[in-house]
């Protein structure tokens, strides 16, 4: 069988063919702009699923992974942030199904892309893994016992928003001092520009300055990674899965943190832990949600 597999970003939706074993058989890929809202982002879904059904008219089913939270039961976004204006409430299957006339299954983006990772990449042949996805946001999922854990109200996994900081820095789901607001790329540039007093634009300006020994962002980063190992062992003490996976933009200068990381993890004498970069990129998401499809019942 052979199924596509969409991921629905801020900046571009993700499409693939794969077949059952994994194997991708085309891409593409459609930047959009999430701000124009609902009717803009649904077209360019639809853009990129009829681009790939040109190719594949064979394909069977779609798996779509978005963000936002997902009753997977129906298909429908019942939460989502004003990063994708008009998005809550939307019935991606039901829209999708009667566009394309083929099954479809939905899911959370953090979701499809632990079952992306799970499936190909860093957590092959796992069945208890925590992921934390670090890019303008932090996404997480959970995947226990070889399934996932969403929860009764289909925000399961969603470290992003668990408090780190008591009435530390306003995020967008209203609470204050969220992990989002410390971990994400956004997070470092806020916290670097802060630090600093130089205005920085981009998450790679700060890592730049990172590279060349900049003492304030050397302690920028300290605290950063010092947050996010208090993260990685609440997770580890409270769920105990055999790895945690960390993914996103965040993960590609890996380079200049992960040592430091390991390092503290040590100091708090957390042996256990197994903590992994993500090994797929910004397909992860794509390839689970193909994932999603291929594992969807006839039913
Ligand atoms: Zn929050």
């Amino acid at each position: 069988m052979k199924v596509l597999g969409i991921d629905i970003g801020g900046t571009s939706i993700k499409g693939l063919a794969v077949d059952e074993s994994g194997t991708i058989l085309g891409q593409t890929r459609i930047a959009t702009n999430a701000s124009q809202g609902k009717y803009h982002i649904v077209e360019k879904v639809g853009e990129t699923i009829q681009a790939l059904l040109e190719q594949h008219p064979d394909a069977a089913r779609i798996g779509i992974g978005t963000a936002g939270r997902v009753n997977t039961n129906t298909g429908q976004v019942v939460y989502a942030t004003e990063n994708l204006p008009g998005w809550q409430g939307f019935n991606i299957k039901e829209w999708a199904e009667s566009e394309f006339r083929l099954p479809v299954a939905v899911d959370n983006d953090a979701n499809t892309a632990l079952l992306g990772e799970q499936w190909q990449g860093a957590g092959e042949n796992l069945s208890d893994i925590v992921m934390l996805t670090l890019g303008t946001g932090v996404g997480g999922a959970n995947i226990i016992g070889g399934e996932l854990v969403r929860g009764a109200h289909w925000n399961g996994g969603e470290w992003g928003h668990v408090v780190l900081i008591p009435d530390g820095h306003p995020c967008n789901c209203g609470l204050h001092g969220c992990i989002e607001q410390y971990l994400s790329g956004t997070a470092l540039v806020r916290l670097a520009s802060e630090a600093t007093g130089h205005a920085y634009l981009t998450g790679q300006e700060v890592l730049t300055d990172l590279q060349s020994g900049n003492s304030r962002i050397m302690e920028v980063m300290k605290r950063y990674v010092f947050h996010l190992a208090l993260v990685l062992h609440n997770l580890h003490i409270g769920l105990n899965p055999q790895a945690l996976i960390l993914g996103g933009g965040l993960i590609d200068a890996k380079a200049l943190w992960w040592d430091s990381l390991m390092a503290r993890l040590k100091d708090m004498n957390a042996t256990e832990i197994d903590v992994r970069p993500a090994l797929l990129g910004n397909r992860a998401g794509a390839i689970g949600a193909a994932k999603l499809a291929l594992t969807l019942s006839n039913s």
